[in-house]
């Protein structure tokens, strides 16, 4: 495999690291359009240029409000003045599979770091793993971001800004982004309002206007959200990650069980299809010794028996220092074998550079015990 490692910065800039400011200041792109016209109105400019810098940096992607040439130099200095763009920096980035996957490690304004990849596929498509908080409190004992613990929610312009940064790798080639996926580091359900105004504004008809059905929301299984989520506007996809078929080894593995254990998660779950209409995804990730056991696919299909959903199966992604480990090969197919004979759509899902990029999080333990 075609594997390089490219770094590009590996030490925090002086007075990003010193600022611990925990809120980035509300800056452009946290806005919505309406937002941004009743600004322009405040400042006495015309409605329309709110419509020419949405333009400029959600269609021609444009890095900063500056480089908008159709804007008066003086209203580009005073948006960047007063809504300012979120400071993510790309500190490191590693490349796998011949250059097609492409992780960015990102500094952001107190110095914080967040992970999100770009997943290149030859028939076209291409996809963003995106992060919605810097690390996480739900401290899943598989998972490196939940290892690594919980610095704080992103805003919706730090989550908009990785998004775009990969949007303009991809249009300098000539392709364009396809699919967005809330699965990097963090809950998103537990930011669910920076979330929504980073989906409703890649939505926006004026700028990107991506498909709402092009987006997959990954959450761990926060259940009153996930019921706002069946009421929602925009037709977006769900994950949750369940992980085991019942509550002992859930709740082993994921605390967030003892809140709302697996029977409550599925109420949810199919208020969400019925209401919704829409398939929901469940994520499966295969450990050995632990969840990955003939029994546990069966009793896996007897939950899922009759829902509108498909199973993603992850053979575990090895976390450094961590005893846990993915199952053989031959244990992946006889899971899947076991779950598609009891009719439960599923498919395995193999991570990408699996080999240098690992699981998400993992990137930014090492920068901390590198700073
Ligand atoms: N917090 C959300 C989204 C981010 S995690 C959630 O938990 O759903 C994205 C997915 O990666 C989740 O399904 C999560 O359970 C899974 N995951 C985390 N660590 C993993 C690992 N080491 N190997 C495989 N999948 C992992
Ligand atoms: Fe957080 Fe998701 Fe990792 Fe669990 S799996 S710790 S919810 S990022």
């Amino acid at each position: 495999m075609n594997t390089t490692i490219e770094t590009i910065q590996l030490t925090p800039r002086p007075e990003v690291a010193r600022s611990r400011s925990p809120k980035p200041p509300v800056g452009v792109l946290d806005l919505n359009l309406e937002e941004l016209r009743a600004w322009c109105r405040e400042h006495d400019e015309p409605e329309y240029r709110a419509t020419q810098i949405w333009k400029g940096l959600y269609t021609d992607l444009r890095a900063d409000v500056g480089e908008i040439s159709t804007l008066p130099a003086a209203l580009r200095t005073r948006v960047a003045d007063d809504l300012p763009m979120p400071r993510i920096e790309p500190l490191r980035s590693w490349k796998a599979d011949g250059g097609a996957t492409h992780k960015v490690l990102f500094q952001l304004h107190d110095g914080k770091a967040v992970e999100s990849v770009l997943m290149r596929y030859e028939d076209g498509r291409a996809t963003v793993c995106v992060s919605s908080q810097a690390g996480c409190a739900m401290g899943c004992v598989f998972c490196a971001t939940g290892l690594g613990g919980f610095d704080r929610n992103l805003s919706a312009g730090e989550i908009l800004a990785q998004i775009l940064y990969f949007a303009r790798d991809l249009k300098r080639e000539g392709r364009r982004l396809t699919n967005i996926v809330y699965m990097g580091m963090g809950e998103p359900l537990a930011n669910p309002r920076a979330v929504w105004r980073s989906i409703e504004n890649l939505h926006e008809p004026a700028g990107m206007h991506f498909s709402p059905r092009r987006i997959t929301v990954s959450t761990v299984g926060i259940v009153p959200q996930i019921l706002r989520f069946a009421e929602a506007d925009l037709p977006v996809n769900l994950a949750i990650s369940l992980h085991a078929p019942d509550d002992e080894l859930r709740g082993a593995m994921m605390p967030v069980n003892h809140r709302w254990p697996i029977r409550e998660l599925m109420d949810a779950a199919r208020e969400y299809t019925e209401r919704s209409g829409r398939r929901i995804s469940f994520e499966y990730a295969l450990i050995a010794g632990s969840n990955s056991s003939i029994e546990h696919a069966r009793a896996l299909a007897d939950l899922l028996r009759g829902m509108l959903c498909h199973v993603n199966l992850i053979p575990l992604n090895k976390v450094p220092g961590s005893p846990l480990e993915p199952p053989s090969p031959e244990a992946v197919r006889a899971f899947q074998d076991t779950l598609l004979a009891a009719g439960i759509p599923c498919t395995v899902r193999l991570e990408r550079g699996a080999d240098i990029l690992a699981a998400c999080g993992q990137l930014r333990i090492e920068h901390a015990q590198s700073g």
